[in-house]
C-alpha cells in the first residue's frame, strides 16, 4: 500500500464501513469512490449533490464521511444542479483533447 498521489480511491469512513458486517453497504461504498475517482472535481461535487437529493439518502455529513468531499462542496454541488449549472458552461470539459479541430465538413460519399 503505498501512497500515491495520482488516482487514489478514497475509502469510505462511514460507521457502517467502520463495522464492516453490511457488506452490501460497504461494497456499494467501494463502488462510488472508484466512480468518483474517475470522475473531474466539478462532476464529483455534482454526483454527490444529486446522491444527496435522493430521498432518505444520507445526510451530507454521511455523504462526506463516504466519499470524502467537504459538506461545503457537496452543498454548492447541490446548488449548482439547482441552478440548472447555469454558472458552469460544459464547454470548459473541452480542454483536455488535442488540437483536433471539430469535424467541419462531413467526408461526403
Ligand atoms: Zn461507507
Amino acid at each position: 500500500m503505498t501512497a500515491q498521489t495520482e488516482k487514489a480511491v478514497h475509502r469510505c469512513e462511514c460507521d457502517i464501513c467502520q463495522v464492516g458486517t453490511d457488506l452490501e453497504t460497504v461494497r456499494h461504498h467501494e463502488r462510488m469512490n472508484l466512480f468518483l475517482s474517475r470522475l473531474n472535481e466539478p462532476q464529483r461535487r455534482w454526483y454527490v449533490g444529486l446522491l444527496s437529493q435522493k430521498a432518505g439518502s444520507p445526510s451530507d455529513r454521511q455523504l462526506s464521511l463516504i466519499t470524502g468531499l467537504d459538506e461545503v462542496t457537496i452543498r454548492r454541488g447541490r446548488r449548482e444542479l439547482e441552478a440548472e449549472l447555469a454558472d458552469v458552461p460544459s464547454d470548459r470539459q473541452r480542454r483536455e483533447g488535442g488540437g483536433r479541430p471539430s469535424a467541419e465538413k462531413k467526408t461526403q460519399s
